[in-house]
């Protein structure tokens, strides 16, 4: 794995959860919504991060780029912690940071301002930054709509006027806007129709390609992960289960809910069969997590150590890290 460019430390964000009395609310629990998570995004390469919904994936993303604080824990980014640097920084070093992290939302509809023309979506982070003189944005504008698969003159309509694929292009142009090192793709093909999917997943590829930019690639759709990381991460109820190398995780997963995830995805061969895993129950509430292993209430080979020791996350083979008391047996 080449030099990281972002780094996850120990990150912990848990949400309050209140009920209200007769005339006070009190606080009755926390959703942990992250736990305990380490991992590091390379210069030029994609983290795929992969789980159910309501895992943690999304406020991992946010912790990252500082939309939500972390309880504890820290983000690097080129070896500054994030949060301090955005607080105490002089305000041209935030500006650059905030410029160099970016966000693309899972909404093409929602993010878009209906109000505002391509053009005017897509200078505004010029106005924000002025790291473009005025005279420039014009070409600027242009040349990222041609980076996205745009033409110069969908610059003057509005957001209604586009597909849901083409609103994404220009979510993602915007993003670029900043000249970004890394950005937070969260589902950012779960809302568009299947043949527009691959376009976009293209385009990601493409741009990595062409500018170098680093990926953490929020999804619950295995195959589009594979298609785009070069490493994937695998959460459960706000934990890492699983993380390695792409090929490491679908060719040899080694962790039992990673299985059941990749059972659930289809392949495209008649000959090839794989057999469902179907996993009992719902996914726990996050606000009173299983003890031991998290996955233990659903989990096939679960054990009684599981259920009162916590697996820790171990190295097994070359930057393959795991989180099963078992995960030798299924090497
Ligand atoms: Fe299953 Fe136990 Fe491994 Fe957890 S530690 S994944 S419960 S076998």
């Amino acid at each position: 794995m080449p030099e990281a460019l972002v780094e996850v430390q120990d990150l912990v964000k848990y949400f309050p959860v209140y009920q209200r009395g007769v005339l006070l609310k009190k606080k009755v629990g926390d959703v942990h919504a992250i736990d305990n998570v380490s991992f590091k995004v390379g210069r030029g390469e994609t983290l795929g991060l992969v789980g159910e919904s309501g895992c943690g994936k999304t406020t991992t993303g946010k912790v990252m780029l500082d939309l939500e604080t972390g309880d504890s824990g820290k983000v690097l980014f080129e070896g500054k912690e994030v949060h301090e640097s955005l607080k105490k920084a002089p305000r041209s070093e935030k500006l650059a940071l905030r410029r160099s992290m970016q966000m693309v939302f899972q909404n093409p509809y929602g993010s878009l301002d209906p109000r505002m023309t391509v053009f005017d979506i897509i200078s505004e982070p010029f106005v924000i930054h002025k790291h473009i003189p005025h005279v420039e944005w014009k070409d600027r504008v242009y040349s990222l709509l041609k980076l996205v698969g745009l033409e110069e003159y969908h610059a003057e309509r509005y957001p209604h006027e586009f597909s849901g694929g083409q609103r994404q292009r220009i979510s993602i142009a915007r993003a670029l806007a900043t000249e970004p090192k890394f950005i937070v793709a969260d589902e950012p093909v779960s809302s568009l129709d299947v043949s527009i999917r691959a376009q976009i997943l293209n385009l990601l590829e493409d741009l990595q390609k062409k500018t170098g930019i680093s990926f953490l690639y929020i999804s619950h759709d295995l195959s589009s992960v594979r298609q785009v990381s070069q490493f994937v991460a695998v959460m459960y109820l706000g934990k890492i289960f699983e993380y390695a190398p792409v090929n490491q995780v679908f060719d040899k997963p080694l962790n039992p809910y990673t299985m059941a995830l990749l059972s659930a995805v289809p392949i495209p061969d008649p000959v090839r069969q794989t057999k469902r895993i179907i996993l009992p129950g719902d996914v726990p509430s996050p606000v009173n997590p299983p003890s031991g292993c998290r996955f233990h209430p659903r989990c096939p080979y679960a054990a009684e150590v599981c259920k009162t020791d916590e697996p820790p996350l171990r190295e097994l083979g070359s930057g393959h890290l795991v989180a099963c008391h078992f995960a030798e047996k299924f090497a």
